[in-house]
């Protein structure tokens, strides 16, 4: 790791901060593993995230940081996720305290949701001195980290060592306990000074196509949360979608024992957004890629048994940033299949949203200003349920600056 270190060439500039969502000091960060201190290198980087070990393995590193380090102009870049996740595991073993502060004592804080975004608010609030409990459905802390990518990316006791140390800022968590079934958002509003929804957006979207009714038809991020899986033993499934949904529910059900899995994306392998790294794995693994095409049609009779796809092909339209796929006319062809995964966007829950009477977006999510505050004074949100950008670094980033917003609020 040291070595790895010393490649760094300490910009001036640090274009790898600016690419960094959570504006992490990296030359800072990555000059105290150069020297040996990784307790200093640690207190650096928790000015900023209390995620590095998990980012430091999930993050779309080649987007981000990587993709902007000078050293990737000429050869490698500097492997800033390794060296994270360096710092961060070795100080979660070493029990390194993170240094809290006063300012908020006596504040009363309930954070909704407890993935990347409400657990960063969680921690930021109460480095601050606040008194945090984070309400979350499922039996344990950590959101999609924990009920959605798969333990091969990213291995569970990570994420045990993590939350233990964010509760050990003095955060208290009450697990099972969904909003909307146990509780109303009103039920808190008098026991709290501020609220924090950060719920997430973890129902699959549907295309509306024919057939997307039939067994046999399942939305990736709910086969995903809940690990809930048909038995794929000798079957052929069909996985829709480029990203990181995608590329986990294909895996995961190669894994399971699918004879085919095909992942069909209408776009070409370079616009996929999941890394090119998985999509390398991913192939290894024995997961068949069909680029550029799109599924139209689902048919059977009670369940799955074909599906009609069409071939398309990237055109450069005016005013728009990416390729746009349009189909080539009768290019379609038909697959035998068992299985159908939706893996082609998320949303928050509609339902839930509804009930907490907030005003939402064109989206369905929830609507913020510019100060991470809802249409209901006290009331804040933050990561995917406001529809920040879908990855664990920019949730964490919208948790942080919102913990920033509070703190002001309660100090008002
Ligand atoms: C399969 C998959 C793989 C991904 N892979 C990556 C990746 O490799 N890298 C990356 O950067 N990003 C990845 N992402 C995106 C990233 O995980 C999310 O953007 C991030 O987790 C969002 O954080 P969040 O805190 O806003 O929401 P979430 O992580 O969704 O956390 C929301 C929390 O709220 C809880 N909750 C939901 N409803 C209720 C309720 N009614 N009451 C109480 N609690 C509730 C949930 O159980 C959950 O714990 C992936 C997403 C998916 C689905």
């Amino acid at each position: 790791m040291i070595e790895e270190a010393n490649r760094c060439l300490n910009c001036k500039t640090k274009p790898c901060q600016k690419g960094c969502p959570l504006e992490n000091d990296i030359p800072g960060f990555i000059k105290q593993v150069k020297e040996e201190n990784l307790e200093e290198a640690f207190n650096i980087l928790t000015n900023t995230t209390v995620l590095g070990a998990i980012c430091g393995r999930v993050c779309p590193h080649l987007k981000q940081c990587m993709g902007n380090c000078v050293r990737g102009i000429k050869s490698e870049p500097i492997n800033i996720g390794k060296l994270e996740s360096y710092v961060f595991d070795n100080a979660l073993e070493q029990n390194f305290e993170i240094e809290k502060t006063s300012q908020l004592q006596g504040k009363k804080v309930a954070v909704i949701g407890g993935g990347p975004s409400g657990l960063t608010c969680s921690a930021f609030l109460s480095k601050k001195g606040a008194k945090v409990t984070i309400y979350e459905k499922q039996p344990k802390l950590g959101g999609i980290t924990r009920y959605g990518i798969p333990d091969f990316r990213l291995p569970r006791d990570i994420i045990d060592r993590t939350v233990e140390k964010i509760l050990s800022l003095g955060v208290e968590e009450k697990c099972n306990q969904e909003l909307g079934r146990d509780y109303e958002l009103s039920d808190l509003e008098d026991k709290y000074d501020a609220i924090y929804l950060s719920f997430g957006a973890n129902i699959s979207a549907k295309m509306n196509i024919p057939g997307e009714d039939l067994d046999g038809v399942y939305g990736g991020n709910e086969l995903l949360e809940t690990g809930r899986h048909p038995n794929y033993e000798g079957k052929s499934v069909a996985v829709i979608g480029g990203g990181n949904v995608a590329m986990d529910s294909a895996r995961t059900i190669k894994r399971l024992g699918a004879k085919n899995v095909y992942v069909i994306y209408r776009r070409a392998r370079e616009q996929m957004p999941a890394e090119d790294y998985e999509v390398e794995e991913a192939i290894k693994e024995g997961v068949e890629f069909l680029f550029q095409n799109n599924i139209i049609k689902i048919m059977g009779n009670d369940k799955v048994e074909k599906i009609e796809c069409i071939k398309t092909e990237l055109v450069q339209k005016e005013g728009e940033k990416r390729l746009v796929p349009v189909v080539i006319e009768n290019s379609n062809y038909i697959l035998d299949m068992d299985f159908v995964v939706m893996a082609v966007g998320s949303k928050a829950n509609k339902e839930v949203v509804e009930k907490t009477g907030l005003e939402t977006t064109e989206y369905g999510n929830i609507k913020v200003d510019e100060k991470y505050m809802t249409s209901k004074k006290g009331v804040f949100a933050g990561g995917d349920l406001i529809g920040t950008k879908a990855t664990v670094a920019w949730a964490a980033r919208s948790g942080r600056n919102a913990s920033e917003e509070i703190a002001k609020y309660l100090l008002d």
